[in-house]
């Protein structure tokens, strides 16, 4: 039988390896690093003595390929999900609290009800959504969304900043649409928050590492893809840091791998090329029962507070006009906005910063149009990441898509 030979353990790589081996077909699977998971993985953090994620990671109910990779690898119960779509916010600007909840069918009741929309907005505000979905590939959300409503700086801007990890004006519209056709379109149904409990490797990763080993699978660590070799319209052979491998007919490659890897391995390819940073900064601290499992923060440092069992995690998007700042400022500041959110005084605890600088590739007009389709011009070789053009925003979703696709490709590949 065939094999298809998967490069890198990420998830798109994860969902390749899972799509292909559920199909019946054989896979081999390369990771450059000790461990799977790449953007999403836990670990052992030394200053904290406890596992954490490189950064927290909010999936919605609506992410169906997600869910299906879940029901496969028997990991969709490993989340903590609240039962309904609600989002709880403060605006430290104005020290505003509220919640918006969503209705849960199609009609999008709470637009039309003061006290389930954003303070301060109106309903015809929401119409600007509408347009969004009408936009082309080379329009901005700026161009199209006013930024002088209060649903602009309550919502649509951190909302936007989340899901693009791209400063939200900037951002491609059709991106945005993509996530709102998938998620808000179809009600709150579709927009419950679910995140990994306790972690990122306890249900996106593990579980799938058990469900490829007991079919045979195991990923081979520490071998980095060197280089291709390519003859006419075929990859031939594929060379390693600890050997190299000749494809026999009917053999296949997906390469899973950062957009900035693949620019180095396969020539004339363009991808995009401009990144956004992610921060996560970790405080050793047991939450009280009235702090929510997430929180939205408007108008401070922090966007997101996740609190955990042993720890409170504060996600900072679109990261980049960060980065220059000294580590202890930064934590300083974040730690003041979960101490005015939540109301309390106490010094800081133990914590950790965590900055992935290439977190996602900038979701603007000019990136987005760089991204290539998963077949390339090689009969036997797809792609798989985040980047590759899923027509959405470089989430889990759209790299476990990814990965579906090219899966589909390689088991249809004669
Ligand atoms: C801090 C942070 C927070 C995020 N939050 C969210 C969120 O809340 N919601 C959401 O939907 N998404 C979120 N994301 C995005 C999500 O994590 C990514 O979309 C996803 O993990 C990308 O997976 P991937 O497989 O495409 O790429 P990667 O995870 O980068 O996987 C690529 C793999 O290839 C390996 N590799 C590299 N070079 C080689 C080589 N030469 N040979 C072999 N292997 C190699 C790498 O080690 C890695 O394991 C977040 C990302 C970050 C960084």
């Amino acid at each position: 039988m065939s094999v298809t030979h998967i490069i890198g353990a990420g998830l798109a790589g994860l969902s390749a390896a899972v799509a292909i081996t559920y199909a019946g077909g054989r896979v081999k699977i390369y990771e450059a690093s000790a461990m799977a998971g790449g953007r999403a993985r836990s670990y052992h953090d030394k200053k904290l003595g406890i596992e954490i994620d490189n950064g927290n990671h909010m999936l919605l109910s609506g992410n169906h390929s997600a869910e299906t990779y879940l029901r496969r690898i028997g990991a969709e119960h490993r989340f903590k999900s609240p039962k309904e779509a609600a989002f709880s916010f403060c605006d430290l600007s104005d020290k505003e609290r509220f919640t918006i909840k969503l209705s849960n069918g199609f009609v999008p009741w709470w637009v039309l009800c003061a006290k389930s929309r954003v303070p301060h907005s109106k309903a015809k505000d929401y119409l600007a959504l509408l347009s969004l979905l009408l936009a082309d590939h080379n329009t901005k959300i700026g161009d199209i969304i006013p930024d002088n409503t209060a649903l602009w700086r309550k919502l649509l801007d951190p909302f936007f900043v989340s899901v693009l990890n791209t400063p939200a004006k900037d951002g491609a519209a059709c991106l945005a649409a993509a996530v709102i056709r998938e998620t808000l379109m179809k009600g709150g149904k579709a927009c419950i928050p679910r995140i990994a409990y306790p972690n990122l490797a306890s249900s996106f990763i593990d579980p799938a590492l058990d469900y490829l080993k007991a079919r045979g699978v195991e990923v081979d660590y520490r071998n980095r893809l060197r280089q291709i070799h390519f003859s006419g319209q075929d990859v031939t052979s594929l060379e390693f840091a600890h050997q190299d491998i000749k494809l026999e007919k009917g053999d296949k490659v997906i390469i899973a791998l950062p957009a900035w890897v693949v620019q180095s391995l396969i020539p004339d390819i363009e991808t995009p090329d401009k990144y956004q940073a992610i921060i996560n900064a970790h405080f050793l601290m047991k939450p009280t029962a009235a702090m929510p499992h997430i929180m939205g923060v408007v108008g401070g440092t922090a966007d997101w507070i996740f609190t955990f069992e042993n720890r409170i995690s504060v996600t900072i998007s679109a990261a980049n006009h960060l980065l220059a700042l000294e580590k202890e400022e930064l934590v300083k500041r974040i730690w003041d906005d979960i101490q005015t959110v939540y109301a309390f005084k106490q010094d800081m605890p133990e914590w950790q910063v965590v900055t992935e600088k290439r977190a996602t590739f900038e979701a603007t007009v000019d990136q987005n149009n760089r991204r290539p389709p998963a077949v390339t011009a090689w009969n036997n070789l797809f792609l798989a990441g985040n980047w590759v053009r899923t027509g959405l925003p470089a989430t889990i979703e759209s790299a476990i898509r990814s990965g579906q696709t090219a899966a589909d490709l390689a088991l249809s590949h004669s």
